[in-house]
Order: structure tokens, then sequence, then C-alpha cells
């Protein structure tokens, strides 16, 4: 094993709550890119992020369900509300592949129009697309100071890696490297940076993710800390293996003793 040591974070929920961008950006890909008769945008739904979005929020792995999800709160026949989330929430990945099915939809170009919505934004008002990201100052200053101790920090993210790129550089955070949704599963990448790194923690708020690390004979040798502070589903805080800790923003400080 390398003698070069790395520390790797997910991005969403873990260094930036994007919860105001993720339903602005769906938003408006909803309304400029989906053309889809069952829904209307009104204007004052971009205000505020409705709580029905929040709570489904956990249960989210890529970045085009949150399109799929607008679509069904706004829709103006049977929107999704408070009184059938529960349904929705509760057999997740199967309703979503229902709604892509009614819709004739395909999960790629519902992904395409949130970066082609993304990328709008951006070349039309930058600052107003950084603004709406709400970073954790504490994991930026903890990234800072791992770097001042030589050691490196890699960003692993189901975003595009340019969006992530961007936000991380007004950050003033440069990681040694950001991989996207385009470099393949979290999983596969944490894979062949052992080859090279000794990976010194790797924090996320997606706890299937953690496990799945823990149980590929590969990376199983990964310390996994799950993001208190992230978009964690209320269960995920209970019956946490002894494998995977719980981090609080608090507990940073102890982690630079590394
Ligand atoms: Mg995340």
């Amino acid at each position: 094993m390398s003698s070069q040591k790395i520390f790797l974070f997910d991005f969403d929920g873990v260094i930036v709550d994007g919860m105001q961008e993720y339903w602005h950006s769906s938003l408006l890909a909803c309304e400029k890119y989906l053309n889809s008769p069952s829904i209307y945008v009104d204007q004052e739904l971009y205000k505020r992020v409705p709580n029905s979005f929040k709570e489904i929020r956990p249960w989210v792995k890529y970045g085009w369900e949150m399109i799929l999800i607008v679509h069904e709160i706004i829709k103006t026949e049977n929107p999704l509300k408070n009184h059938n989330k529960d349904d929705f929430i509760n057999n997740y990945h199967p309703n979503c592949q229902k709604v892509l099915n009614e819709n004739f939809w395909i999960a790629e170009d519902l992904q395409k129009i949130l970066d082609k919505s993304r990328k709008y934004q951006i070349e039309k008002d930058f600052k107003s697309w950084v603004n709406l990201h709400n970073p954790f100052f504490e994991i930026v200053n903890f990234m800072k100071e791992l770097r001042e101790r030589g050691i490196k920090t890699g960003v692993i993210t189901t975003k595009g890696k340019i969006f992530a790129e961007k936000i991380l550089r007004q950050l003033n955070i440069f990681p040694e490297f950001i991989f996207g949704y385009e470099s393949g599963t979290k999983i596969k990448i944490a894979e062949k940076l052992t080859k090279t790194y000794e990976i010194l923690g790797f924090i996320e708020d997606r706890k299937k993710t953690l496990i799945d690390i823990k149980q590929n004979s590969a990376t199983s040798h990964i310390q996994c800390f799950l993001a208190d502070w992230g978009y964690l589903k209320g269960s995920d805080r209970y019956n946490l293996s002894h494998e995977i800790k719980l981090l609080k923003l608090s507990n940073l400080e102890e982690l630079v003793a590394i």
C-alpha cells in the first residue's frame, strides 16, 4: 500500500447543503425542457422548497430522480403531497420506474436536462446559482486542514463533475480528485484509489453506499463515516453496524488527529 494518504468525501449533504439548488434546478428543468402536459409551472413555486421534496430527498441516489419527483409534486392532477408521500417512499425505486414508464421517459434524458438546467443558470447568472448552495464550513475547514497536513482529499459525487468543481472552487477547495457520475459507481472509484492511496476515511450521507463499501473485500478496510448533518432517512441513525460510524460536525476535530 502506498504511503500517499487521502481522505474521501461525498459532495451533496456532506460538503454543501444543496436543497435549494436541487429544487430550483429541477423545477427549471421541468419548466424549460421537460415538455410535460401534466404540469404548470407557477413562478411562485421557485420561492420555497416544499416539505414533501425535502422529505423525499434522502431516498434520491441520482440527479434525474429529482426531476421526476418535482414533476410528481407539481403536476396538476393527483400530485405527490404529504398525504401520499409515504406510499411513494415505501416503494421508492419501483415508483420511480413507474413514473418513467408512464411518461415514456429515459433516466439518462432526465439527467441530461438537469445538467442543461444547471448550465443555463451558470451562463446566465453564476453568482445566483452558487448562492443556492449552503456550505458546511466545518467540513470546508477540515478539508483545508487535511491539506495543510499533507493529506490529499478526493470528492466522489453522483453529480456531474463540472458542477461540483465550480462550487468547490468558490469555497477555495482544490481536491486532488473530483469524480462525478461520469466516472462510474463510488465503490469502483474507491476500489481503484486503494491501489494507489492509503484511504484514511470516507464521509458520506448515503448509508447504503457505505454498506456497499464495507461489504466489498477490496474496500472493506476503509473507515466509513455517516454524515449526521446530511440527508439521512430517520432510520439511518439506528442499527448502524459497528463498522460505520455516525459522525457529527462537532466531532470532526477528533478526526484531525488521524
Ligand atoms: Mg450525499
